[in-house]
């Protein structure tokens, strides 16, 4: 078995993903909820509003691989979504909302 870190796709409920997603960039992580900031990647939960992190969006792939691995290794049931898909979704949302 030659375990390797692939991209799949999933239709996934993105107010659920919203609502519990870490946004982790070059250092620290943002609350996708709440906005907090300076979270760490080993919070299971956001110290400010308190949702559970159920995924995490890393903005540089390439560059947090090892850290991408190391954190599915202590927690198997966290899911990675695509930074990219998540800030594209995100903006389509709010488009349609301002524009009714
Ligand atoms: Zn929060």
């Amino acid at each position: 078995m030659h375990k390797q870190m692939i991209r799949t796709y999933q239709d996934l409920d993105f107010d659920d993903v919203k609502a519990h997603l870490l946004e982790y960039g070059v250092l620290s992580g943002i609350c996708a909820k709440c906005k907090a900031m300076d979270l760490r990647l080993n919070d299971h939960a956001c110290p400010k509003c308190g949702t559970e992190f159920k995924y995490v969006a890393f903005q540089n792939v390439r560059e947090h691989l090892p850290k991408m691995i190391k954190l599915h290794a202590e927690r198997p049931g966290i899911q990675f979504v695509d930074h990219q898909d998540f800030k594209r979704i995100e903006g389509e949302m709010r488009a349609r909302s301002i524009l009714g």
